[in-house]
């Protein structure tokens, strides 16, 4: 759960915003807050999720600083979902240590979990790391075992989805009463996946977002497009490659071979994204934004940007002796990741993914109409 000033902050705002209703066309948190008259702590998390983070509630409202009310409502609720989502993850050590400082610690776990690999592939000898592979199936497992290579990744992988899940279903159940019959969440699930992929909301009714300043934009938008299609790519990859070598062909695959193809697009994909969304960052204006989250946000962009930059070299560099290295690297970046992923702004994404299925039962309800 978040602090206790957090969440009486946030109720001190919405029970403002409820009273004055001036932006309840901006997105889908305002309709969702006039269904209710009071909060529980479970549904201003749910609030907070469902705000995208535009800023158009801020540059538009007439409380904002300086007037004594001080509220900055997408600053509120970014601290709300910085709080909430971390307190959920496990095990709290990597939290408390992402939460010091973000950028240190996502870059400091790639570093060591890479070195790890590279001492490891110098046990077989300084030729297997560092000299030339003739790029043909299994070159790469030469340099690091098989058995190294695939089971940190997949473990690792399976206990962030399990953290993130157990910390989803705490929130789905602090979000209010079940509203639903099985065919009206169906419909529900279709429409909130319909907004997920398609990310409406950060298009604000076709003018976009207040993603720098005053001035309106789609480039968050899609910005948000290449990070995310550019990480799906990057999972089919993944399952493609799984599914050649069950079939008893092991990578590296030549370049025009579907595993490489997907997997090229998605570092290009999530390279742009990412690369783009840390210019935003850092120059936005910060004072909607929560002071605690650009460290982390900005680890995670880094991490992201790192991994398809790092995978976009280990393909160009296969064939030379800095295959090895870049190997150990790749590796390091997806692993790190993934152990941080339940704390970081990558969870929030499935967060939202359940506050807009929420949002889409209520409106299907008629909740509190
Ligand atoms: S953010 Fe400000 S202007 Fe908008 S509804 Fe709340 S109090 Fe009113
Ligand atoms: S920042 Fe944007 S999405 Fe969030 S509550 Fe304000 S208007 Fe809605």
């Amino acid at each position: 759960m978040p602090s206790a000033e957090t969440l009486a902050e946030a109720r001190r705002s919405l029970e403002i915003c409820n009273a004055c209703r001036y932006c309840e066309g901006f997105c889908a948190v305002f309709p969702a807050m006039e269904r209710r008259r009071a909060f529980s702590d479970g549904e201003l998390e749910y609030l907070a999720h469902l705000c995208h983070n535009c800023r158009g509630c801020y540059f538009a409202c007439q409380y904002a600083p300086p007037h004594p009310f001080n509220l900055t409502l997408p600053r509120v609720f970014a601290e709300l979902r910085l709080e909430g989502v971390a307190e959920r993850a496990r095990p709290p050590a990597l939290r408390r240590l992402f939460a010091r400082n973000g950028l240190a610690a996502a870059l400091g776990l790639a570093g060591a979990i890479a070195v790890v690999f590279l001492l490891t592939a110098l046990f077989a000898g300084p030729e297997a790391l560092f000299g030339v592979h003739p790029v043909r199936p299994g070159s790469y497992y030469e340099v690091i075992p098989h058995a190294l290579l695939a089971w940190p990744v997949g473990l690792v992988a399976v206990a962030a989805l399990v953290a993130i899940g157990l910390g989803l279903v705490d929130f789905w159940r602090g979000c209010g009463t079940a509203l639903h019959t099985p065919l009206r969440a169906t419909g529900a699930a279709l429409a909130a996946l319909g907004d997920v992929l398609t990310l409406r909301n950060l298009g604000g009714g076709g003018h976009g977002c207040n993603d720098i300043d005053e001035a309106f934009s789609t480039t968050r938008r899609r910005l948000h497009h290449f990070l995310f299609y550019g990480f799906l790519l990057g999972i089919l990859a993944t399952t493609l490659a799984w599914i050649e070598s069950l079939l008893g062909h092991p990578t590296p695959y030549p370049f025009f071979s579907a595993p490489v193809l997907a997997g090229t697009a998605s570092g290009a994909a999530m390279l742009i994204g990412a690369g783009g969304m840390l210019w935003l960052h850092l120059a936005a204006d910060p004072a909607p934004s929560a002071p605690g989250q650009l460290a982390p946000d900005l680890a995670m962009l880094g991490l992201l940007a790192a991994a398809a930059a790092s995978g976009l070299l280990l393909l160009a560099l296969r064939a030379t002796s800095a295959m090895g290295t870049m190997l150990a690297i790749h590796l390091g970046c997806v692993l790190a990741l993934f152990a941080l992923a339940p704390y970081s702004r990558l969870a929030h994404g499935l967060y939202r993914a359940a506050a807009l299925w929420r949002n889409a039962l209520e409106a299907r309800a008629g909740k509190g109409r």
